[in-house]
């Protein structure tokens, strides 16, 4: 039910048997990885699941150095090109099993393409964390949203909530508050994670209410969504701990903004090492604990702790020089 239309330039591709090097992922670290990559002539194949990765969903990036204002779909695409331009090879699947042989590794995907490659780079970036309460799944596409930007338009003069307390729920509810009636900015504190300026912002708009510190219990409706059951949460030494009290409110949608969680399982399936949290853990050189994978952008330890697109570009290209360098030495 999106109304964002993202042009990806991928056509159908001609896929080599074997590679110096697989992505996986094609967002900004994977693009920024193989646009370096191939500089140094390194037979290079990208192999995503979606292309552009969660920056496509962004209204505006500011804060790319050189491009002052561009949509998130726009400098996705941009990527994406730049990365066709220097010829290398994208394929979009989801891959199953990343196994080690004695020259490299045997990529597997979903679909059961093989290929060979002699490295690796992880770019898979991240997800958006789930409720986990009932009616989130049934409800999906019919008023439970992850993305403001490309859903906000249908909640004209509609009644939405928006869950969170990040600088993404505060962005959401501004955007809806745009087309909807009422936005009802629910969060589990009473006090926000966002940016002031962003909570200064939504404090002074008439169009949407904060309702703290709730949490949701339920996604209720017919056909679709109709009401939520929230419950009261009181905050005891930094923790949020559910009171029992428990109140419904009618909406006709709700944008679930409550955080990313890491795109990590094929890494863990490879045996790949990641922190408590399940990010990849790499070096200053992007390595990885398995000899010939590497990992870069927002999947990994280092990224996470920023999520700046600046950032994951300059892990990509740092991750393929090291591939460069790792496979120079194997020679
Ligand atoms: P975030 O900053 O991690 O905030 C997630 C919010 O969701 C927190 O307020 C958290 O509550 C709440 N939450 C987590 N799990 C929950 C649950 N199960 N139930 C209810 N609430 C829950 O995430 P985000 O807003 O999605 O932002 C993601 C990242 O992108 C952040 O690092 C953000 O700064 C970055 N970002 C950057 C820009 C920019 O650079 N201009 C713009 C947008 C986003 P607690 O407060 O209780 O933990």
């Amino acid at each position: 039910m999106s109304l964002l239309t993202f042009q990806a330039p991928v056509e159908e591709e001609e896929i080599k048997e074997k590679y110096d090097l697989v992505i996986v992922g094609a967002g900004p670290a994977g693009c920024s990885a193989a646009i370096y990559a191939r500089r140094f002539q390194l037979e290079t194949l990208i192999v995503a699941k979606e292309l552009g990765g969660l920056i496509v969903d962004a209204e505006i990036v500011d804060n790319y150095p050189g491009l002052p204002e561009i949509p998130g779909s726009e400098l996705g695409n941009k990527f994406l090109e730049h990365a066709k331009k220097y010829m290398t090879n994208i394929i979009m699947e989801e891959v199953e099993s990343i196994e080690k042989k004695e020259s490299g590794f045997l990529v597997r995907t979903m679909d059961g393409k093989t290929v060979e490659a002699r490295a690796i780079i992880l770019a898979t970036g991240e997800k958006h964390r789930k409720l986990n309460v009932p009616g989130e799944e049934e409800f999906l596409g019919r008023g439970v949203s992850y993305c403001g930007l490309c859903d906000a338009p249908l909640f004209k003069d509609r009644v939405v909530a928006v869950v969170g307390g990040g600088n993404v729920a505060f962005s959401d509810a501004q955007l809806l508050a745009k087309h909807a009636k009422k936005v009802i900015l629910i969060h589990r504190r009473n006090w926000f994670r966002a940016d002031p300026i962003e909570v200064k912002r939504v404090k002074e708009n008439s169009k949407i209410e904060i309702l703290t510190p709730y949490i949701v219990r339920e996604i209720k409706g017919d056909m679709k969504v109709e009401k939520l059951l929230l419950e009261k949460t009181k905050e005891v030494g930094g923790e949020v701990i559910p009171t029992g009290e428990l109140k419904e409110i009618e909406v006709d949608g709700i944008f679930v903004d409550i955080g990313l969680v890491p795109n990590s399982e094929l890494a863990k399936k490879s045996g790949v090492a990641v922190d408590e949290r399940g990010y990849i853990i790499v070096d200053d050189f992007m390595r990885t604990n398995v000899e010939g994978i590497f990992a870069a952008g927002d999947v990994t330890d280092k990224g996470s702790k920023f999520r700046q697109v600046v950032l994951a570009a300059a892990q990509g290209a740092i991750a393929a020089i090291s591939v460069y360098n790792y496979l120079k030495s194997k020679e």
